[in-house]
């Protein structure tokens, strides 16, 4: 495991070179849904700052165990409104707010233990039916209501394209991603910045940089397969 973190930092600094980014805009989040407690803190010891969980509840177990040491946790997954008070106490950055009730609520949970909770918005970029995240065309009434909410800081944008065995086949979405961003930000609004882009996972990581990512997720190439 620690031969494979290694081998994926090194190809993300090398993406970012290549296409003339800063290697130090480009965060890693160490995707451990699934991966034991035990090879999660071995991961940490390698160098892992950064965690990606999908279930509140595994999440919790695991930080129990793992509270003092050095990593901040993000939330990947699907959340459930009634998670939401557990998801404001151990995340750091939710990246995968997509309606206004769930933003509603978290904002309501972080105000009760009086946190500012980071966010970012999840995107349907490729309107899939069957996907979570806002569609393009609601992003920015999405973004206008959520703006009012005191609690909750917005960051970016984040989004799961269709799954292609090719990489090539996905940096459209990972383009429209970006471009969206880039119409957003000309709006300008009150309490947001979209200076985040989380995109990009195992397969397709390397053309995610180079259309913009500042946050990549990525599980399997760091711990094999998830059983
Ligand atoms: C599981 C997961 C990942 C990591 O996928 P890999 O292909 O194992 O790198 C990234 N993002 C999300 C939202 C996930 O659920």
């Amino acid at each position: 495991m620690i031969k494979r973190l290694q081998s994926v930092k090194e190809r993300i600094e090398n993406a970012a070179r290549a296409c003339g980014r800063d290697p130090e805009t480009v965060r890693l989040v160490a995707v451990s849904k699934t991966i034991p407690t035990d090879r999660v803190k071995q991961a940490i010891q390698a160098g892992v700052t950064i965690l990606g969980e999908s279930y509140v509840q595994e999440a919790r177990a695991k930080f129990n165990d793992l509270a003092t040491y050095p990593a901040s946790w993000h939330f990947i997954g699907h959340l459930q409104s009634n998670k939401a008070k557990y998801a404001v106490r151990l995340f750091d950055l939710i990246h995968s707010v997509d309606k206004l009730k769930l933003a509603r609520e978290i904002d309501k949970q972080a105000k009760k233990i009086n946190k500012i909770q980071e966010i970012l918005i999840q995107v349907n970029i490729s309107e899939e039916a069957s996907k979570s995240g806002v569609d393009v065309e609601d992003a920015h009434n999405l973004l206008k209501d959520i703006s009012l909410l005191e609690n909750l800081s917005v960051k970016g944008l984040m989004t799961m394209p269709p799954y292609f065995n090719e990489p090539e086949k996905v940096r459209p979405y990972f383009s429209a991603l970006r471009g969206l961003r880039d119409h957003l930000e000309q709006q300008e609004l009150f309490n947001v910045t979209l200076s985040e882009l989380s995109m990009g996972m195992t397969g397709d990581f390397e053309v995610a940089i180079q259309e913009g990512a500042t946050l990549v997720r990525i599980g399997t190439a760091i711990f094999g397969k998830r059983e």
